[in-house]
């Protein structure tokens, strides 16, 4: 049989895969979706959860760019935090929990929906290379799905192995098959293939719980979401609840420690240091009596419940006896045990920017398969590599974020650079431009970028210019009014701000600490009268660039100053080896990384200033 030929087949419909395929053929790529179980396309495997501090910045980004994940959570949430709103902007992070089953759901929706997009239901077993270029796949039927390029996004499936206690066996997931064939088709192909580890808890019938005992956790009133498109947001949320381990719990568990997969060695892989298991708190934390447990509900109607901070890959009994073991959880009901998963990955030092790997052309890897963990990553990930997959096979430059325009930016930046040897996680930390990184903002960052794609539609564009003409024309308003003290002064004391003593610009009062435009707007009628017109998102905006216009303005220069470095080209074909002046840690690491600017070279571990100094004279040269 003739099966059709592709742009782009993206094998994997996980967060990265879904992603890579709505992108290439929302730019016009014919696309074919690989995937072993259409039943759960976008799976979240662990928590129901999207966002967070970073990656919810993440979303938001994925969202500006013309991604589909941050609609399907807005469409699926059932809960929804602004996290961190009592510290700076750069740190507000949203955070949602959706519907699992739902998110798998509208995801599935959404492709379907989307022009370009064929899918399959299958095992890829192998790629297929000619001449150094990757022209398809073959399944485990054997049929040949020949295309101009391919992504992977294999995700935990690559020869998964579950472990629970002292029993292992083979999955990609608890109840789903692993994946054989690709990783050692790759390492004999010349890649280099690691393991790592991640982990889940167990859940729990919500039926058999006692809720009235635990602290409650409700979400915001005021629902932002994460798209900057208008999706309806869900009239009503469902709570949290929160509850905590104790020594009762702490003594069971510790009579599984000895069938332990992990501290008997059996598991290999290294985990997410900063996500560990029950057991490893116990074991890493012993001088603390307890652990905070955040109960979860799994979606609107169902009765399972993620069990928030118990991840475990202890023997499903202990597991048991030591739920019950936990205020609330006297009669609790296992639906599944926690268990630990290894997997095979592939260090992303073998890639280039663009996702597309060194080795073989035409080729991507996105998503855990490189090394990350958590949806956003994959996501961001897979996003790209779509887009780039699509600009690559029709003779364009591929799309590179920098790190001062994204967290996507920063993600790849550093797996290209610095590879991982544990999971990689964003946190906020990662980034040296952090007010430059907001949520609020993303849309401001990268909607030109989509636009230019074709990703983003005219609307979104202008919306886009309007949010930015606007909130400009508020900060000068701003700077142009002053008030006078007898007007103003009530609403500051009730601050506990100093009163003023003379007509001051509206701009110094905004500057003051807990002093809001919307609080002035609302004390004050000739505030209100000057900005009633404008939105509320225009006017936040506007009130964070005059609180942090100094932090914006120096990482803004900061960046500039970095992008020079990024204009100064390296050959591909240069060779270290000739430049003795440079240190033998960096010959070797520039070797092997081959960075393509200067800029590049210096964000390499084992590449210290004065090796960029010796490259300098060269390129200068
Ligand atoms: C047990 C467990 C616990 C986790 N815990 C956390 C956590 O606490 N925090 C966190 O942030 N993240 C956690 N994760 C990771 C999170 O699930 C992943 O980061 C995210 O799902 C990765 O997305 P992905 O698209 O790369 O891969 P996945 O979501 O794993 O999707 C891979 C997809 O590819 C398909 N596939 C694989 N191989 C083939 C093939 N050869 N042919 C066809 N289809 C194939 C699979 O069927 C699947 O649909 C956990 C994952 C697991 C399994």
């Amino acid at each position: 049989m003739n099966y059709p030929e592709y742009d782009v087949i993206v094998v994997g419909a996980g967060h990265a895969g879904c992603e890579a395929a709505a992108a290439a053929a929302n730019m016009g790529s014919k696309v074919l979706l690989i995937t072993m179980n259409m039943e759960v396309m976008a799976k979240m495997s662990c928590n129901p959860a999207m966002g967070g501090v970073a990656k919810g910045q993440i979303l938001r980004e994925i969202d500006a760019l013309g991604g589909y994940s941050a609609i399907v959570t807005d469409k699926t949430m059932i809960q929804f935090r602004m996290l961190n709103k009592s510290k700076g902007p750069a740190m507000w992070s949203p955070r949602a929990q959706s519907d699992r089953m739902l998110f798998s759901h509208e995801w599935r929706m959404m492709l379907e929906q989307t022009p370009n997009v064929d899918m399959w239901q299958e095992m890829v077993k192998e790629i297929i290379v000619d001449n150094g270029v990757c022209v398809g796949v073959v399944t485990n039927l054997g049929i040949s799905f020949r295309s101009k390029s391919v992504v992977l996004t294999n995700g935990t499936f690559l020869n998964g192995l579950i472990h629970i206690g002292e029993k292992q066996f083979g999955g990609g997931r608890a109840g789903e098959g692993a994946a054989r064939g690709i990783t050692e088709q790759l390492v004999s192909l010349g890649f280099v293939s690691g393991r790592m580890k991640t982990g889940t808890p167990p859940r729990v019938d919500a039926r058999s719980l006692d809720f009235s005992i635990m602290e409650l956790q409700h979400g915001d009133e005021d629902v932002v979401g994460f798209s900057y498109r208008n999706i309806d947001k869900p009239k009503k949320q469902r709570p949290c609840y929160i509850t905590y381990t104790n020594q009762e719990v702490h003594d069971i568990l510790k009579t599984g420690f000895d069938k332990s997969p992990m501290f008997a060695g059996r598991i290999q892989g290294l985990g997410p240091r900063y996500c560990p298991s029950i057991e490893d708190k116990i074991n890493r934390f012993a001088e603390r009596d307890r652990h905070q447990v955040f109960v979860e509900p799994e979606g609107w109607d169902t009765v399972e419940v993620y069990v928030n901070g118990f991840s475990t890959s202890l023997p499903e009994e202990v597991q048991y006896l030591a739920l019950r073991k936990i205020p609330g959880f006297e009669n609790a009901k296992m639906f599944r045990p926690g268990y630990a998963i290894e997997y095979d990955y592939f260090p992303p030092t073998q890639l280039n920017s663009s996702l597309e790997t060194k080795l073989i052309k035409n080729l991507f890897f996105a998503g855990q398969i490189n090394g990350t963990t958590g949806y956003e990553e994959a996501a961001s990930q897979g996003l790209m590599a779509g887009i780039n997959a699509h600009l690559l096979i029709n003779g364009k430059e591929p799309l590179i974020l920098s790190r001062d325009e994204a967290y996507i930016g920063v993600l790849i930046d550093d797996l290209i650079n610095k590879g991982t040897d544990e999971p990689y996680r964003m946190f906020t930390s990662r980034a040296e431009y952090r007010i430059l990184l907001r949520q609020d903002n993303a849309d401001i960052r990268l909607t030109e970028k989509s636009y230019l794609l074709g990703l983003a539609d005219e609307n979104r564009f202008q919306r886009v210019k309007e949010k930015i003409s606007k909130s400009n024309e508020i900060i000068e308003l701003l700077k142009k009014s002053s008030i006078l003290p007898e007007l103003v002064n009530a609403y500051l004391v009730s601050l506990g701000s100093a009163e003023i003593i003379q007509r001051t610009k509206l701009d110094k009062i905004v500057c003051r600490p807990h002093v809001t435009i919307l609080g002035l707007m609302q004390s004050i009628p000739s505030v209100h009268i000057l900005l009633q017109e404008y939105e509320k998102e225009f006017i936040e905006q506007a009130e964070i660039f005059i609180k942090y216009e100094g932090y914006i303005l120096r990482e803004k220069e900061m960046a500039n100053k970095l992008h020079k470095l990024e204009e100064v080209k390296i050959p591909a074909s240069f060779d270290y080896s000739t430049i003795k002046s440079l240190s033998m840690e960096a010959r070797i690491k520039l070797d092997k990384i081959k960075p393509t600017t200067i800029g590049q070279a210096s964000r390499i571990s084992g590449v210290s200033p004065a090796d960029i100094s010796v490259l300098m004279v060269f390129m200068g040269r």
